[in-house]
């Protein structure tokens, strides 16, 4: 970098601002699924999918809403009508599942985090809350006052009292040598152990499928055993959905439904790739809990035109392309390719996911150890093979994440999988 922008950076940005890479890049511009830096480097993002990027980089649908919105008017989100607002509030709360919807727009998944928290506390008069261990939700007060990965949430005096629950992580912890349906009785009734000694906790909060955690993959069916115990206690569920919704694990819309057999959750949140960049958040809930607030409480950005027309271009373009389709075909033929190429790697212990939801655990040749420094050295193989890929997994970020954009293509997909092959190999 000429102008030493990595010494600018790191003499005014905080230092917990992490950054990717021993020799961090700059991307200054993409399209598809493809990303430049400012060398004129090319790399094929296999991570920004998960970020920001939801469809394709530089989409020309959301680019045109987005520049003929700012042509337009950008005013205040509430207040006055906002008609793009409400449509794609219409959209969203039609496509939940959830029973008399409604959608409350914010700018980022904290926020959208931050916003459940405050309804389901306030609906049910309690300031306990139950979340998963390994879990991430956000960086306001409360949202790290929950959070369970301890490498993602500092200190905080949130005056949220949280609980934490087994079950997010299949691979590590007391009961991970355990059958599914027996995994699931054992978190069952840890759950219920931990609730006979609390006072009654307004909700759970759990990511379907754990992202920040290393896409880990709990069994299907484990919510749905959890919220027969959370029901009869008229606790509620909120689903984050910040990094399993919109079909990325192309079987199912939402993560949730993979534990379905009980129901929509009460609350869910979502953000991330929506606005495939413009910052949207937002919480869904049922009516009465959506309303059980007693005074006014609004976003001034939350929900502006801008955002939500490119919202609204992006959902039009993945519903229009079949993307969920998209990300359950060319992502099982990506498993299935990395499941090859690991098989041959004694420091792979699992390549697991959904869709184009993709986590690969690194650990000590045949061990459970987990090895984040061979994880960081794939991903600077990768990176130099012209591959973006991510990390994740608790504080031993040992777990390699893959969540290209969902319009990846079968010829991207194997070009994807041979530069991972050879970055995996190359820590034997
Ligand atoms: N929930 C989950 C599951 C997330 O992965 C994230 C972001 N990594 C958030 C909430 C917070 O979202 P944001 O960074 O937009 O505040």
């Amino acid at each position: 970098m000429t102008d030493d922008l990595l010494g600018r950076h790191r003499a005014v940005l905080p230092d917990w601002l992490a950054l990717y890479y021993e020799e961090p890049i700059e991307i200054t511009h993409g399209e598809g699924r493809h990303v430049w830096d400012a060398q004129g480097n090319r790399y094929l993002d296999f991570f920004g999918g998960i970020l920001t990027t939801m469809t394709a980089h530089a989409l020309p649908e959301v680019t045109k809403a987005v520049s003929e919105q700012a042509g337009r008017i950008i005013h205040s989100s509430t207040l006055y009508l906002n008609r793009p607002m409400v449509e794609l509030a219409e959209r969203i709360a039609q496509l939940s599942g959830i029973p008399n919807a409604r959608v409350f727009f914010t700018t980022s998944g904290t926020e959208a985090n931050d916003t459940a928290l405050l309804l389901a506390t306030a609906y049910r008069r309690s300031n306990t809350v139950l979340a998963m261990r390994n879990s991430y939700h956000g960086r306001s007060f409360s949202s790290v006052g929950i959070t369970g990965n301890r490498g993602w949430s500092p200190t905080s005096l949130s005056p949220l009292q949280a609980l934490y629950v087994h079950g997010g992580v299949r691979t590590r912890g007391p009961y991970a040598h355990l059958g599914d349906a027996d995994f699931i009785a054992a978190c069952v009734e840890d759950l219920v152990d931990l609730l006979g000694h609390t006072r009654a906790p307004a909700a759970l909060i759990a990511e379907p499928i754990q992202g920040v955690g290393g896409f880990t993959s709990p069994p299907d069916g484990l919510y749905a055993a959890f919220r027969e115990v959370l029901r009869e206690r008229g606790i509620l569920w909120i689903a984050d959905e910040v990094q399993t919704g919109w079909g990325r694990t192309g079987e199912h819309f939402w993560g949730w439904q993979a534990h379905g057999r009980n129901g929509p959750p009460d609350i869910m949140t979502f953000a991330k790739g929506i606005g495939n960049g413009m910052s949207i958040g937002g919480v869904v809930a049922r009516s009465e809990i959506m309303n059980c607030l007693d005074s006014n409480s609004i976003s001034t950005f939350g929900g502006t035109q801008i955002t939500m027309a490119a919202g609204l271009a992006n959902l039009n373009y993945l519903l229009e392309h079949d993307l969920q389709g998209n990300a359950r075909r060319v992502g099982g033929l990506l498993i299935e390719r990395l499941r090859a190429a690991a098989a041959q790697v004694p420091a792979v212990r699992e390549v697991r996911g959904r869709g184009l939801m993709i986590g690969i655990e690194i650990t000590e040749p045949g061990t459970d150890t987990a090895d984040p420094k061979a994880a960081a050295a794939v991903l600077e193989a990768a990176r130099e093979g012209g591959l973006l890929i991510g990390k994740g997994g608790g504080h031993n970020t040992s777990s390699l994440r893959v969540a290209p954009p969902l319009s990846l293509n079968v010829a991207e997909a194997e070009e994807g999988a041979a530069i991972l092959e050879n970055a995996l190999r190359s820590i034997q």
